[in-house]
């Protein structure tokens, strides 16, 4: 008998050794992409699933507002793209991350910075020179990833952007765009379907979060539960609305996840019975039914129907 020489054995460290090679490698190389509000990620996701994806906020943070936390510099800093709403969005936070994470991939002008807001026509964007107070949004409503027409225009750039930082993957970019595109228009055609007893639906709503989705599903707000741009409801300003609407109450108070839906409360208790307090969340959660892009409008048109009845 010969003893097998130690070569021609199964090298099973040699298998390990070049899995983990490629383990290291792959991690190594994998696409580090920051998105500022979750909707992002989940777009990001679903474009480059081998990317490694962080959102600076959740559905329960105010995306106007938030701290420039160290781990969120640290996030930036080794990100390839970001990718946020823009139009002054997070004018109070993302610029002064920029500047602490110092990663020339992701300044102003860089093709690893991406705003949504860039990509789409805005809504009601103020006149120059116009005096306004609290959240401004001057540039246009900035909450634009909540009509769908529009979710895939930036799905387009954000597929181009990612090839752009990533050529290698450009093919499957191309590939799982289109596929992203022909599955979100046949959604689109079964969420028009199914919230057409919406349309000419009555609400009021704190800010305009909602707004594009209000305009896409043909909802009306008839009040605003802010009495200024990004500024909580108080007593005196719901005591106004309340007079304003008590005649033709609208059919449902909308806050957002994020925001204290405590104020609202006192004024659907005035209105009575025929009207819901609904808090809704304004992007993708953590848990179902809401925690994919898709999941969300699924959410956002049941809830809606449900208040309608
Ligand atoms: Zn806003």
């Amino acid at each position: 008998m010969h003893p097998i020489p130690s070569e021609t054995r199964s090298p099973w460290w040699r298998a390990a050794l070049a899995a983990c090679a490629l383990c290291g490698a792959g991690s190594a190389q994998a696409l580090s992409v920051f998105t500022c509000e979750p909707e992002w990620a989940a777009l990001v996701r679903q474009l480059a699933p081998a990317a490694e994806v962080r959102s600076a906020t959740h559905a329960r943070q105010d995306p106007h507002h938030i701290e420039a936390r160290p781990s969120l510099i640290a996030m930036l800093r080794k990100a390839d793209l970001a990718v946020c709403t823009g139009a002054e969005l997070e004018a109070g936070w993302l610029p002064m991350l920029q500047q602490r994470a110092g990663n020339p991939r992701v300044q102003k002008g860089a093709p690893g910075l991406l705003f949504a807001a860039e990509q789409v026509a805005l809504i009601d964007p103020r006149a120059p020179g116009s005096v306004f107070e609290g959240d401004v949004h001057a540039a246009g409503n900035p909450h634009a990833h909540l009509d769908p027409h529009r979710l895939l225009q930036v799905a387009a750039a954000v597929a181009a952007r990612l090839e752009q930082v990533d050529p290698a993957g450009r093919d499957g970019y191309r590939a799982r765009l289109a596929a992203f595109q022909s599955d979100w228009r046949a959604r689109i055609a079964q969420w028009e379907q199914r919230a057409a007893p919406l349309r000419g639906m009555r609400v009021a709503a704190q800010h305009s979060t909602f707004a594009y989705l209000w305009r896409w599903l043909g909802i009306v707000q008839v009040a605003d539960l802010e009495p200024k741009p990004g500024v909580p409801p108080t007593p005196g300003h719901l005591q106004k609305v309340l007079e304003g609407v008590r005649g033709t109450p609208p059919r449902a108070l909308v806050v957002s996840a994020y925001q204290d839906p405590r104020g609202v409360e006192w004024l659907a208790q005035q209105l009575g019975s025929g009207v819901t307090l609904l808090q809704l969340p304004s992007t993708v959660t953590e848990e179902a039914p809401a925690d994919t892009l898709a999941g969300l409008f699924d959410h956002l048109i049941e809830r809606l129907l449900a208040a309608r009845r």
